[in-house]
């Protein structure tokens, strides 16, 4: 079977060497991004394979719905760039990637703590040999209270990882799970807002969760609140969160993804301008850590993306893929 890999990064070129090798699948590489102007390229094949970069739109899939695809994968585990209903309506099957939530998890209790004493402000300092302590003192875990949004495969995890040190651990989820609640407390997601000192957000971006981080919600919230997100930047509306740091309302962003970074995580813009200033004027606050939408990249994350890209098209084309969506 004859697949058009997009987004090929290098990084990712001995995983697919590999997987070449174990199953029957002749595989093009390219670097290019799917867009209306790329989405010929895949002619003749009949599965593709993206990361994340392009919006997958109806007039894409439309065009790959006339070349012949039938399999779609993504090779992440988010898949909000994809028009999966219209996908299904013109009989394109779409599946997502699946790796360990270990990564995610350790990341973000990482932006936890660098939240929680200041680090990115010591990081700076310690570059122009400033050891000054004013002004860097931080919080211990242990005294607060942080709530996690979606106790998912990741928010569960991060869960558990946090247990170790003594915080109190609130959670909210649509459809709570038992083993969450042997470790942490459900709460109605008003009590969450409230109650916490971190609140961490884990849930796929849907319509229903997009900017669940508003101003409306941020009022609820403590002063001083350290939000993190290491799930899609649009849970949280860039305005609200531009308008908390300035005010004091929120005491520090730990934001791995970014409303509307489509276009700039992961590319070199060293020498051009950022097209989103909302982005560029976030970033360098003092108490707002931003990262390149790098939670997840570690070398099992990559391996387990590349092998679910190749071999979810290839489940899908004999009868059945776990991650099918
Ligand atoms: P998951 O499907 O295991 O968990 C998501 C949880 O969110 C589920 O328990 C679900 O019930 C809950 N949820 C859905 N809608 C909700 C709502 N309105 N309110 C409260 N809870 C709601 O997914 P996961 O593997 O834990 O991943 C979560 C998200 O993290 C992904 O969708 C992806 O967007 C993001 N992610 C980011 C990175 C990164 O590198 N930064 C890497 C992997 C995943």
């Amino acid at each position: 079977m004859k697949i058009y890999v997009y987004e090929t990064r290098e990084d990712e070129s001995a995983y697919f060497e590999q997987i070449k090798k174990r199953l029957p699948v002749e595989l093009i590489q390219s670097q290019e991004v799917p867009s209306i102007e790329t989405a010929a390229y895949a002619k003749g094949c009949m599965g593709v394979t993206t990361l994340g970069q392009g919006q997958i739109t109806s007039d894409i899939l439309d065009i790959w719905h006339q070349i012949g695809i039938k399999y779609l994968s993504v090779r992440t585990i988010g898949y909000n760039n994809i028009d999966v209903n219209y996908a299904k309506k013109v009989g394109i099957r779409v599946c997502h990637s699946n790796y360990p939530p270990d990564g995610v998890a350790d990341f973000t209790v990482m932006l936890m703590l660098m939240c929680l004493r200041n680090y990115k402000q010591a990081l700076w300092r310690g570059q122009v040999n400033d050891f000054s302590l004013n002004g860097l003192k931080g919080r211990q875990m242990k005294d607060l209270t942080i709530g996690i949004i979606g106790t998912g495969k990741i928010g569960y995890t991060v869960l558990k990882n946090l247990t170790g040190f003594g915080a109190k651990l609130l959670a909210y989820d649509l459809y709570p799970n038992e083993h969450t609640a042997q470790i942490a407390e459900y709460v109605d997601i008003d009590t969450l807002y409230q109650r916490c000192d971190v609140i961490s957000l884990h849930t796929p971006l849907f319509d229903s969760t997009y900017h669940m981080i508003n101003k409306k919600t941020l009022h609820q919230m403590k002063e001083g609140v350290i939000i993190i997100n290491c799930a899609r930047g649009e849970l949280a509306d860039n305005e609200a969160l531009i308008a908390g740091i300035e005010s004091g309302k929120i005491g520090a962003l730990g934001l791995d993804v970014v409303e509307g970074e489509e276009g700039i995580s992961h590319i070199d813009h060293r020498t051009n301008i950022l097209s989103n200033n909302q982005m560029a004027y976030l970033r360098q606050f003092k108490n707002v850590i931003m990262t390149q939408h790098m939670a997840f990249y570690t070398d099992k994350a990559v391996e387990s993306m590349v092998h679910y890209g190749v071999q979810g098209i290839v489940d899908m084309a004999n009868g059945a893929c776990e991650t099918e969506i």
